[in-house]
């Protein structure tokens, strides 16, 4: 038998997972994979006395420390809360979290904050709880002072019966406090609002923020689910590993307004054309699947805090200057519709670019004027909220 070779890996440093050169290279494409190897983490291979001396010199010529960052998750002892407070608390780019809650909530987000606490991770986690029926804004300066990202589940998910305008109600006052706690104690941060219906809430305290003189781009969708979905079933399919399938995910982020693009990827372009449309359509269908399964008890809270997580992450990861794409839903002028989901760069200051959208199959412009004609009702829901409303 011939000897095995080792081959050479290297560690990405936000993942945490080694991987060969030509992993990278498929991973993030010929010129950005040779870049990303040379930055990963050598010590995943290398003898230690050269790693050692590499890192002494490193350290000599870093110039940029990491900064210092805060967190905040809004409606943190919730079903998705909890996870997410639990995977941003791993984040190395974390080094304060705070958990916010209710009073009435499942748990007391101070016993959130205590469990986590006791994580061997570098971040100081603290909890805050609120009494049902008060203003956040009298009550989060601590929580929120000094918070670079503030993530927010907070809210009720939708019940058996319910439409999404009464959910847009009741959501959109829960948001609408929270956000205006952050526009008095963090007007900087970046809000990823996950609470529903997405497509109506970001562009209703979008609005609100730019009334008040705030940057509108700094609330922003998180739609990652829609793209982890779609990686998944891709890779089910493929056989492909699904941590290099990238599916960009347009539109909006409910129904028949989520548009992935299995055309832009390259596992995705190798299935067959007939596949397509049944795939699109279970992506789209994914949370009602998770909704069946729970018997009614609950909606995605794992996979939502997994993939509100990864968008955490991201935006640290840029905010510490270490460029990051996602897809999310965000004030846009791409198409001819005010907010949109698309890919966007991440950066020191949050959103640093939002990308267009690259070439379109059959199938996928056609699906783009229906994602349109239904998102523009959606929008327009959360615009007139934000004229008849304003931030304190
Ligand atoms: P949950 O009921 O388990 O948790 C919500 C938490 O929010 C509770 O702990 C509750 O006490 C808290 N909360 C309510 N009002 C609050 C307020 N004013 N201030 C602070 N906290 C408050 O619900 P969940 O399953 O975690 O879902 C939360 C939200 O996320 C829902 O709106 C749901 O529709 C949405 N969701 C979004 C996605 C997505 O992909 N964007 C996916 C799944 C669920």
């Amino acid at each position: 038998m011939a000897p095995r070779t080792k081959v050479e890996k290297r560690m990405d440093w936000d993942s945490g997972v080694k991987y060969t050169k030509d992993e990278f290279i498929e991973y993030y494409g010929q010129k950005k994979g040779a870049k990303a190897w040379n930055e990963a983490d050598p010590t995943a291979w290398e003898p230690k006395a050269k790693v050692k001396a590499k890192a002494k010199a490193k350290s000599k010529t870093e110039s940029k420390p990491r900064k210092d960052l805060k967190v905040c998750v809004c409606g943190g002892a919730g079903g998705i809360g909890q996870p997410l407070s639990l995977l941003m608390a791993m984040d190395p780019n974390c080094s304060e979290l705070c958990v916010f809650d209710l009073s009435i909530a499942m748990v007391p987000p101070a016993g959130v904050a205590a469990d986590l606490s006791h994580i061997e991770k570098k971040a100081s986690v603290k909890g805050y709880v609120m009494e049902v029926g008060k203003n956040p804004i009298d009550y989060l300066e601590e929580c929120l002072t000094g918070c670079n990202v503030v993530l927010v589940p907070a809210g009720v998910p939708r019940k058996p019966g319910q439409t999404r305008d009464d959910l847009f109600k009741i959501n959109a006052d829960i948001a609408k406090g929270i956000v205006e706690a952050c526009a008095k104690f963090c007007p900087d941060a970046v809000l990823l609002l996950i609470v529903n219906p997405v497509n109506s809430i970001v562009p209703a305290m979008a609005e609100l923020y730019k009334k008040k003189g705030l940057k509108p781009e700094n609330i922003v969708g998180v739609t990652t689910l829609d793209c982890v979905r779609s990686n998944k079933f891709v890779g089910e399919i493929t056989g492909k590993n699904p941590n290099f399938v990238r599916i960009p995910v347009i539109g909006g982020h409910a129904g028949a307004t989520i548009l992935p693009l299995f055309s832009q990827d390259k596992a995705g372009a190798s299935i067959d054309k007939d596949k397509i449309p049944d795939l699109d359509k279970k992506v789209q269908d994914a949370g009602t699947q998770v909704v069946e399964a729970k018997g009614g008890k609950g909606s995605a809270t794992l996979s939502m805090a997994y993939a509100g997580a990864r968008m955490g992450s991201s935006v640290l990861a840029g905010l510490q200057g270490r460029r990051r794409t996602e897809c999310a839903y965000v004030k846009s002028e791409i198409t001819d519709l005010p907010y949109f989901t698309s890919k966007v760069v991440f950066g020191e200051n949050g959103v640093a670019k939002v990308l267009d959208l690259g070439t379109l199959s059959e199938h996928e412009t056609k699906r783009l004027e229906e994602v349109k004609t239904t998102l523009k009702g959606e929008i327009q829901t959360g615009l007139d909220y934000a004229e008849k409303n304003n931030l304190a």
